[in-house]
């Protein structure tokens, strides 16, 4: 008889996103002359500037061609891009890595849940509350659960600061996920609690799978804009980057994992482990989405990205100062296209959602979708059109708090 991973009959519904649709429609089937903004989903909204799309063309006609044309690529990522990377993510901050440090990848999703696979099952994760789905998802289609002892949370609450610490754990833990900035709080992590937790990594013999898809709206003083920008990282940390929301490619797909070649567990070292992981089960992200990745690291490709950028950090500006001259509580949006309000007067998540949706017609994420510590917190984001995103805001703001 066929036994299948029981892992996945342990996962919760992911009805977080579908069902604030559901809401979302039924409303607007009542009220179909309303007009809804929807600050909810955590997608781009701006096209992919030129400078990308036009090399990405280039590359596709290099295809078409006898003597340009290029089969399956290395698993690991084109030379041409990974130079890029480390010389302008990591040099540039005074970190040196070699090419062979450096993997691509179709995205920061795939590489957090695949990295699982270079672990084993006994080790216990640490994964703060809120946080991005994937993790803890990942980790019970691995087989760990909270029950068995192999998955703890970190309460990520306002009174860490949403960054919570390694004395905050009650127990020894293996592998630490840390988002920064963090989806959905939007709040960066200073970089003297990473030192924290780098020491106690290193004490412990733990690894930390440090994600920073958001790290292009990194601006404040006393950051990081890479877990290697801290002495001791490189033994034992792995960093997730991704050009999703940094260059607009959430359809593109383009991401990369660091694992540097100090990174070793009982004497093995993990970037070989993760090469031979690749070989196996991943053929590369195809050449001309790389060449496009490529352009971001041209000196106009870098302008354009950054105007983009700006552009939704104003957002974030827009909707934070809106929010708290109408009194709310706010956290983030200042290193990340996500602000994190505390809901007024104890109301729930989802009832939030609804109040929101039916005053203002403004749809956002409910928090308790991201932890059972994001109840009566409530998500928005920054990826809006700008007049829309100051309507939502005007919106808000006359219903008061
Ligand atoms: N990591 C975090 C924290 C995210 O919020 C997201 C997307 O929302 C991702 C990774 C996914 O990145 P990618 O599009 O590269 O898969």
């Amino acid at each position: 008889m066929v036994n299948i991973n029981q892992g996945f009959l342990q996962l919760q519904n992911n009805y977080l996103f579908s069902e604030v649709a559901k809401r979302v429609e039924n409303y607007q089937k009542e009220y179909p002359n309303k007009k809804i903004i929807r600050l909810g989903i955590g997608d781009v909204t701006l096209p992919i500037p030129e400078v990308i799309t036009n090399a990405i063309k280039k590359a596709a006609d290099e295809m078409s061609q006898k003597e340009s044309f290029r089969g399956y690529g290395p698993e690991q990522g084109y030379a041409f891009l990974k130079e890029k990377i480390v010389v302008y993510d990591y040099q540039a901050r005074g970190i040196d890595f070699n090419t062979d440090e450096v993997f691509v990848s179709d995205g920061a999703k795939c590489d957090v849940g695949n990295i699982l696979d270079l672990f084993d099952r006994e080790n216990c994760v640490a994964i703060t509350d809120p946080v991005y789905p994937v993790y803890l998802d990942t980790n019970i289609m691995a087989g760990r659960s909270e029950k068995q002892g192999n998955i703890v949370f970190m309460k990520a609450v306002k009174e860490n600061k949403f960054q919570p610490l390694p004395e905050e754990l009650e127990k020894h833990v293996d592998i630490i996920y840390l988002c920064s900035p963090n989806n959905p709080t939007g709040v960066a992590m200073k970089k003297k609690v990473l030192e924290k937790w780098i020491e106690y990594a290193q004490k412990e013999n733990s690894i930390i799978l440090y994600d920073a898809a958001y790290e292009a709206y990194i601006e404040g003083e006393g950051v990081v804009h890479s877990i290697y920008e801290i002495d001791g990282a490189k033994k034992v940390a792995i960093e997730f980057k991704s050009f999703s929301k940094t260059a607009g490619f959430t359809g593109l797909r383009c991401a990369y994992t660091i694992i540097p070649k100090e990174l070793e567990v009982n004497g093995v070292k993990l970037n070989e482990l993760w090469k031979r992981r690749m070989a196996t089960k991943f053929n590369g992200v195809s050449y001309v989405v790389q060449r496009g990745a490529e352009a971001v690291y041209t000196k106009e490709g870098q302008k354009v990205i950054r105007q983009n950028i700006e552009y939704y950090k104003e957002n974030a500006r827009v909707i934070k100062k809106g929010l708290e001259e109408a009194g709310y509580e706010v956290y983030g949006g200042e290193n990340a296209p996500y602000i994190w309000l505390k809901t007024p007067d104890h109301i729930k998540s989802w009832d939030f959602l609804d109040m929101l949706l039916e005053k203002a017609n403004v749809v956002g994420t409910p928090g308790v979708g991201f932890g059972k510590n994001g109840e009566g917190y409530f998500r928005l984001t920054a990826f809006g059109d700008r007049e829309e995103t100051k309507m939502a805001i005007k919106r808000i703001k006359e219903l008061g708090v």
